[in-house]
C-alpha cells in the first residue's frame, strides 16, 4: 500500500499564506493526499506557478497578505493565458472579498478559519476534477499545434452555426500546403510544426476581423467556415505572405478551394466541394486558388472512378507501353538512336485515356509510383527482348515524377531493375520534368546526382516550361535537355520562337549537354532545328507513340537501312 502511494504521480498543490501557522494547517492537512508547495508572498506564488505551470493542480491562495495581495495575484493570473490554466481557491475570512475573487476568476473560497480537514479536502479534490474535466474538454476542441478547433468540434459547431443562423451566408475555404510530406521530410517536423503554426496564427488573426471559425484536420488541410463572400484570394496571399517569411531556403506553396454559400447546401457538403476545388489546383503553383463549379465536381467524379479502375487496369492489361522514337538529325539520314516509353490506358468503357488526364491525378495522391515502376520494368524487358530479336541495343528513357524522387527506394529499385534484366545503365535513360528540379532543388539535385553516379543519363523534360535560373542550371547535373514543345510549335512562323531556341541551343552548348526537340511535326521545323544544332528530334515527323509490335517496324527498318548502308 505505502509502496504504491509513492509510485502514485500525486498532484500538485501550492498553498499561499504570509501567516506560517495556516501554512502549517493547510500542509497537515493536504499533505497525505497531495504534494504541497507553499509561498508566502503573491510574488513568490506568481514565480512558483510559472515555475511549475506543466503539474500544478490547484493553488490555495490567502487574500490579504503585505506583500501582493491575492486580488492582485488574480489579476496577474487572468491577464496570463497559461496560468489562466490553473484553478485558484481563495482563502478569506472577508465574506465581501469572495465575490471580488470569484469575479476575478477565482475558483472557490474557503472561509478561514478553517473549516473542517474533511471540507477542506472535498472542496480541492472537487475543483482539481473539474479542472481536469475541463482542460480534457478543452483539449479535445482546439488542436494542440495551432490552437484552432479540431475536426469534430468544427463540424458541429459549422452544423449548429448553419442550423441556427441561416441568415448568416457562409462560405466553406479549404487550404492546403503543397507536397508537406516533403517538407517536413526535408527540413525536419520542427519545422513543419512552425509552418503550421504560421498558417494558423495567420487564420485566427483573420478570424478576428471577419466572422468565423477554423480548424486543421489531416495534419496540413485548414477549413474556414466565414461570412465574408469577399476576394479570398487576398486571403490567400496574406497567409502565403507571412509563410514566406518563414525561410528563404525553403519554398513552402499554399493552394486554395472555396464553395461560395449555397442554399441549402449544408456544411459538410460544402466543405467536400471546397476541398474538391483545391485539389484541383494541386501543383499548379502559378494559379492556386480555386472556385468551385459543377465541372468540376463532373472532374471529380471522372478522377475517383480512375483510380478505382486503376489496378484493375494493370491486372487486366489495359495498360500498355507505347515507344516514340527520338532520332539523331545530325546524321544524314537521321539515324533512330532511342525511344521515350510513354504510358497508355486503353479503358473498357473510356476508350483511351490520356496520360495527360491520369498521370497528375496520380502524382497527387502518391499512386504513381505504380504506374512507373510498371514501365520501368515493361521498358527495360523490352530492352534486353529486343536485344536478343535483334542483336541491337536501343536505349529507352523512362519519365520519373517527381514523386518518386522523394522514394527512399528508388536506386534501389532501379538498380534491381539494370541488374534483373543483364543491362548497362545507359540503356535506361531517365526524365525528369524541369519543375521537379526546381521546386525541391537540393533534394533533387542529390538524387539526381547519385543516379547519374550509378551511370544513368538524365534528361531534363519539358525545359522552358519552369523556371530554372541560368545559375541553377549550370549546377544541375544533367546530360541532355529536352526542350518544350511550345518552343517548336510556332519556330517556323514567329521570329520570336525561333531565336528562344536557338538561345536554348546556346545554353545547351555552354553546359556541353545535348538538346531533344519535343513535338516535331514538320520538315521545315525539322530543319531549323538541325541547322541550330539540335542533336536529337522526337515527334510526330517522324512517328507517333507506337505498341512495341510496331515499334519493331522501325528497328527492322533501321537494321535494314544501315546493313544497306555498310554495302
Ligand atoms: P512528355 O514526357 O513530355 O512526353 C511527350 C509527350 O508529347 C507525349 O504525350 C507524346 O505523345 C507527345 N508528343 C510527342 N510528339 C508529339 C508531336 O509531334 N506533337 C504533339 N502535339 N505531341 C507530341 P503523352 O504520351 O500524352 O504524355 C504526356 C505526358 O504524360 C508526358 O509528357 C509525361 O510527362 C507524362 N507521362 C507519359 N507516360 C508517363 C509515365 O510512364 N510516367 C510518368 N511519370 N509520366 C508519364
Ligand atoms: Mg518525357
Ligand atoms: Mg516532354
Amino acid at each position: 500500500m505505502i509502496q504504491s502511494k509513492q509510485i502514485q504521480r500525486q498532484q500538485l498543490v501550492l498553498v499561499v499564506d504570509d501567516q506560517e501557522i495556516n501554512l502549517d494547517i493547510l500542509g497537515m492537512i493536504l499533505e497525505d493526499d497531495y504534494d504541497v508547495i507553499y509561498a508566502s508572498n503573491g510574488q513568490e506564488a506568481l514565480d512558483a506557478m510559472r515555475e511549475h505551470l506543466d503539474d500544478l493542480s490547484i493553488v490555495l491562495l490567502d487574500l490579504i497578505m503585505p506583500v501582493m495581495g491575492g486580488i492582485e495575484v488574480l489579476e496577474h493570473v487572468r491577464a496570463d493565458e497559461q496560468l489562466r490554466q490553473i484553478p485558484i481557491i481563495v482563502l478569506t475570512a472577508d465574506h465581501k472579498a469572495e465575490l471580488q475573487a470569484l469575479q476575478l476568476g477565482a475558483a472557490d473560497f474557503i472561509t478561514k478559519p478553517f473549516d473542517t480537514h474533511e471540507v477542506i479536502l472535498a472542496r480541492v479534490g472537487r475543483i482539481i476534477e473539474l479542472s481536469e474535466g475541463r482542460q480534457l474538454i478543452s483539449a479535445a476542441e482546439h488542436d494542440r499545434l495551432t490552437m484552432l478547433y479540431t475536426r469534430n468540434f468544427f463540424y458541429e459547431y459549422a452544423s449548429r452555426l448553419y442550423k441556427y443562423h441561416q441568415e448568416r451566408h457562409m462560405d466553406a475555404i479549404v487550404l492546403n500546403i503543397e507536397q508537406f510530406h516533403s517538407i517536413n521530410a526535408l527540413n525536419g517536423r520542427e519545422f513543419g510544426d512552425k509552418v503550421l503554426c504560421c498558417i494558423g496564427d495567420e487564420i485566427r488573426a483573420i478570424l478576428s476581423e471577419i466572422f468565423g471559425i477554423a480548424s486543421r484536420l489531416e495534419a496540413d488541410r485548414f477549413n474556414i467556415y466565414c461570412e465574408y463572400q469577399g476576394d479570398y484570394r487576398a486571403i490567400l496571399d496574406r497567409i502565403q505572405g507571412k509563410v514566406d517569411k518563414l525561410s528563404e531556403r525553403v519554398d513552402i506553396h499554399l493552394r486554395m478551394g472555396v464553395m461560395p454559400w449555397s442554399d441549402g447546401v449544408d456544411p459538410v457538403a460544402m466543405f467536400d466541394r471546397a476541398r474538391t476545388a483545391c485539389n484541383m489546383v494541386r501543383g499548379n503553383f502559378r494559379n492556386p486558388f480555386e472556385i468551385y463549379s459543377e465541372e468540376m465536381r463532373q472532374r471529380e467524379l471522372l478522377n475517383q472512378r480512375l483510380l478505382n479502375d486503376l489496378r484493375t487496369a494493370r491486372d487486366e492489361r489495359q495498360l500498355r507501353v507505347y515507344y516514340q522514337p527520338k532520332y539523331d538529325v545530325q546524321c544524314d539520314p537521321p539515324r533512330l538512336a532511342s525511344a521515350e516509353a510513354l504510358i497508355r490506358w486503353q479503358h473498357p468503357e473510356l476508350g483511351m485515356v490520356s496520360p495527360g488526364d491520369f498521370i497528375p491525378l496520380l502524382e497527387g495522391n502518391g499512386l504513381i509510383g505504380f504506374v512507373d515502376s510498371f514501365v520501368w520494368q515493361e521498358a527495360a524487358r523490352q530492352v534486353a527482348a529486343w536485344r536478343e530479336t535483334y542483336g541491337f541495343t536501343l536505349p529507352i528513357s523512362v519519365n520519373l515524377s517527381r514523386t518518386d524522387l522523394f522514394d527512399p527506394t528508388l536506386l534501389v529499385r532501379l538498380q534491381s531493375l539494370i541488374a534483373e534484366n543483364e543491362l548497362d545503365y545507359q540503356c535506361i535513360k531517365l526524365e525528369v520534368t524541369e519543375s521537379a528540379y526546381t521546386d525541391n532543388a537540393a533534394h533533387v539535385l542529390d538524387v539526381i546526382a547519385r543516379l547519374r553516379e550509378l551511370g544513368f543519363e538524365i534528361e531534363m523534360d519539358d525545359f522552358g516550361s519552369g523556371y530554372s535560373s541560368l545559375n541553377m542550371l549550370s549546377e544541375m547535373p544533367i546530360d541532355v535537355l529536352k526542350m518544350d514543345m511550345k518552343f517548336v510549335r510556332n519556330i517556323e512562323s514567329n521570329a520570336t520562337d525561333r531565336r528562344l531556341v536557338t538561345l536554348i541551343l546556346d545554353i545547351a552548348d555552354y553546359l556541353e549537354v545535348k538538346v531533344v526537340a519535343e513535338g516535331v511535326e514538320s520538315e521545315g521545323q525539322l530543319e531549323l532545328l538541325r541547322d541550330g544544332g539540335c542533336n536529337l528530334v522526337q515527334g510526330y515527323f517522324f512517328s507517333r507513340p507506337l505498341p512495341p509490335e510496331e515499334f519493331e517496324e522501325l528497328i527492322r527498318r533501321e537494321i535494314a537501312r544501315e546493313r544497306n548502308g555498310d554495302l
